[in-house]
């Protein structure tokens, strides 16, 4: 048979323990793929966060950006005078590079991670949201990339421990990948339609020297959130299974989309079933919406993703909408009681907060949706 196919007599492990599936064109092999589907070790901390999922409803933290906020730094701060000096040099001003505090203000994250724990959170997002090569090339840190990665899930998991030497209970730490600001799937350009300013491919190399860092560091899963282009987020999935095949290690993936108009699409134009479509091959701990909406406006697109997905259903809506200024005004009792429908209707497995939400709505979130079981995963 001399076209390419998939020789079943070549199927073997290799000396990694990795089973390997050889391409074969003709007689002649021409190359391998590792499974990694199969690939075989699940770490202590995804087994144990699996049997936690099952037992109740888990609680992911609030946002970071806001709490950075309310610090008031100034570019000084940014750039480590006080804290700890960046040993990566730029020229360009560095104030608003969130995730560079990683680095110049480690006190800082690590208190605002803490914070979250001690509300009640049992996974805490890394701030790393913008630490890719693309994102960072704004503040001329490409090469910090790997650095804030592995540093962040550091930070995170020492916060967490902090917290469970306090009160015993476990908590989990999740490398969080962003969209990158640069989207794949459409042009940037209006006159230009055809244009793109980054590809699956430039976006795949980046995504991997963010997970490599996250898994160097001790991140426990992975959780690419804010997806507002599939394209984009399907290179995040390819760089992730790629590490883990790598690595030999097989972290929880949670996959978090954006709706982001009124007529419950995507930026890059998918309905929330599309979406889940696109992202099924991953195998997913999770699935969900995150940011764009309040919680009640997210209600109805959260209940499309939990009647097709076959996973668990992770929710972190805002604060609600964002007022004329930009700021978040829900209190935390008004979220927490649009979150507690969620779990009254059998909607979510993990819920949590994005922009505009505090330790105390994480905490008056985690109250309210704790009478509730988990949402039962259709088989
Ligand atoms: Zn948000």
């Amino acid at each position: 048979m001399n076209r390419l196919h998939v020789d079943p007599e070549n199927y073997e492990f290799s000396d990694k323990d990795i089973p390997v599936i050889w391409f074969a064109f003709g007689p002649q092999r021409i190359g391998s793929t590792a499974l990694t589907q199969h690939a075989k070790t699940i770490t202590p901390a995804a087994a144990s966060l699996e049997a936690l999922a099952r037992q109740r409803i888990l609680i992911l933290d609030g946002a970071m950006g806001t709490q950075i906020q309310t610090l008031g730094l100034t570019e000084e701060d940014y750039r480590g005078a006080g804290g700890c000096a960046c040993a990566h040099h730029s020229d360009h001003p560095q104030k608003g590079n969130n995730d560079l505090l990683i680095l110049t203000q480690p006190q800082a994250v690590e208190e605002i991670h803490f914070r979250y724990a001690m509300a009640g959170a049992d996974i805490v997002e890394t701030n790393t949201f913008s630490a890719t090569s693309i994102a960072q090339a704004d503040y001329g840190l490409e090469k910090a990339v790997f650095d804030l990665n592995a540093q962040g899930a550091r930070i995170a998991r020492r916060a967490m421990d902090r917290a469970t030497a306090i009160d015993g209970r476990p908590r989990f730490v999740a490398g969080a990948i962003g969209p990158t600001n640069r989207t794949a799937s459409l042009s940037p350009d209006v006159n230009n339609p055809g244009y793109r300013a980054v590809t699956f491919d430039d976006l795949a190399v980046a995504y991997g020297q963010q997970v490599t860092g996250l898994i160097a560091g001790g991140a426990d899963l992975i959780l690419i959130e804010t997806i507002f282009d599939t394209l984009n987020a399907k290179a995040a999935i390819f760089a992730c299974l790629q590490a883990f095949a790598a690595t030999r290690v097989t972290l929880p993936l949670m996959i978090s989309g954006t709706i982001t108009d009124a007529s419950g699409r995507t930026l890059s134009g998918q309905t929330p079933t599309a979406f889940w479509h696109s992202v099924a091959h991953a195998r997913p701990f999770t699935v969900g919406l995150n940011c764009a909406l309040g919680a009640s406006a997210m209600r109805p697109h959260l209940a499309e993703l939990a009647g097709v997905a076959p996973t668990r259903i992770c929710a972190y809506p805002n604060a609600g909408l964002p007022n004329a200024f930009g700021q978040y005004d829900e209190t935390p009792d008004q979220t927490a009681a649009q979150v507690a429908d969620f779990a009254r209707e059998g909607l979510v497995n993990i819920v949590g907060g994005c922009c505009g939400t505090t330790p105390d709505h994480i905490r008056a979130l985690a109250e309210a949706v704790a009478p509730f079981r988990p949402r039962e995963v259709p088989q």
